[in-house]
């Protein structure tokens, strides 16, 4: 070990050894820069040996620390019996005192080629983990992330999230997307059943690309990612949630499988055009339907007034598609419009009192309301 033999690396360790009782975790890492593939505590032990020193009992900075990290690693252990995970990594969250004692020491022996104490920390115990539980280290997005709290004396486990994508229709009306005042069941509620029961998570939500109105169905496929908070099980099959969502009857879900946070992000920010199908009753017969066709193009919306308590009076341009007509009966026609996302549809039939132009009603002279709502297609691949 000739590098610790260099004079200037020396002088460093006698500086450091001045101090008081150091051990050699302590004294290493001050030296962590000279010659690497070693841990800090042989490097220690190493100039310890060239400087005829023997191990002192106690350390004066870390205070034992790196003796006692089995027994971390043992709580550690306990701790995640009960959790399911693949993935994992370790942090450490140091006391005042600790971070006080390192820099004090710093200030006297030069920082010239340390390692911070949190990092060698995090390391060594991240060993003795991953020799115990046999699961694999991953720095970004791990399942759970181990903290070793210094403050508190105790090690803390975070679970991450857990996050699935699919696709999902709902087959009756009157339910919202995600929960909403007075409406006890939610398309959410319904995932949500068979997903906790699975996978023992304390909560969850819903990230829809988009969602329909609650008096709306929705017979398009819209993704989404549902994530479970602090999952205790992450190995479910998602066959068997597919088949339990749809034996409800009112929401079916597809093409379920693991995702990420990053997804969300995705799928919040789709923007696919959508196709609706109304039942539209008019107040006196429309004499021209062909007019319809005139409305393909851009509709200008101020915000619809039945939502402008909770948002800002703002105008948009949305584009409509397409548009089809075929009478029913009496004054009720099947109406099918595509139209960009955000169009609102149901003031493109009644016009909101001329805060959306033009309108089914303005084009055919007549008031007309919504009787019914649905969404047929969400055009998410630009078809
Ligand atoms: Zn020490």
């Amino acid at each position: 070990m000739k590098e610790f033999e260099n004079p200037r690396v020396l002088r460093i360790a006698k500086r450091v050894l001045k101090q008081g009782h150091i051990c050699s975790n302590c004294l290493g890492r001050q030296l962590a820069q000279i010659s690497t593939g070693l841990t800090n505590r042989k490097r220690g032990q190493t100039i310890r040996r060239i400087l005829c020193l023997k191990e002192p009992k106690t350390c004066r900075i870390c205070k034992g620390l790196f003796k006692n990290l089995n027994r971390y690693a043992r709580e550690a252990d306990d701790k995640l019996k009960p959790v399911q995970f693949r993935t994992f990594l370790v942090g450490s969250k140091l006391s005042k005192e600790l971070i006080r004692r390192e820099e004090d020491l710093w200030e006297q022996a030069g920082i010239e080629f340390c390692e911070p104490l949190k990092s060698e920390l995090n390391r060594e115990l991240g060993k003795l983990i991953e020799k115990r539980i046999r699961k694999e280290f991953q720095a970004q997005n791990p399942d759970i992330n181990i903290l070793l709290n210094l403050e508190k004396g105790r090690i803390e486990l975070r679970i991450n999230s857990l996050f699935i994508y699919g696709e999902y229709q709902k087959l009756v009306r009157g339910i919202p997307q995600t929960k909403w005042e007075h409406y006890p069941e939610t398309v959410e509620d319904i995932i949500a059943k068979p997903v906790m029961e699975k996978t023992l998570g304390s909560g969850h939500s819903l990230h829809g690309a988009g969602r329909e109105d609650i008096s709306a169905r929705c017979l398009g496929w819209r993704p989404f990612v549902f994530e479970v908070k602090e999952p205790r099980k992450r190995r479910i099959i998602l066959k068997g949630i597919e088949k339990a969502v749809s034996k409800t009857r009112k929401v079916r879900v597809r093409n379920l499988r693991f995702s990420s946070k990053k997804e969300v992000i995705r799928v919040k920010s789709i923007r696919p055009d959508k196709t609706y199908r109304l039942l539209v009753k008019f107040k006196k017969a429309p004499k021209n339907m062909k007019n319809l066709e005139k409305l393909v193009g851009i509709i200008n919306q101020k915000t619809p007034s039945r939502v402008l308590h909770r948002r800002a009076d703002l105008p948009r341009k949305r584009r409509v598609k397409e548009i089809k007509f075929k009478k029913t009966k009496g004054l009720v026609y099947e109406i099918t419009v595509r139209g960009e996302a955000g169009l609102y549809v149901k003031e493109l039939v009644t016009g909101d009192q001329g805060r959306t132009k033009p309108s089914i009603s303005q084009m055919l002279k007549t008031p007309a309301e919504v009787l019914e709502l649905d969404v047929i297609r969400i055009h998410i691949k630009g078809d």
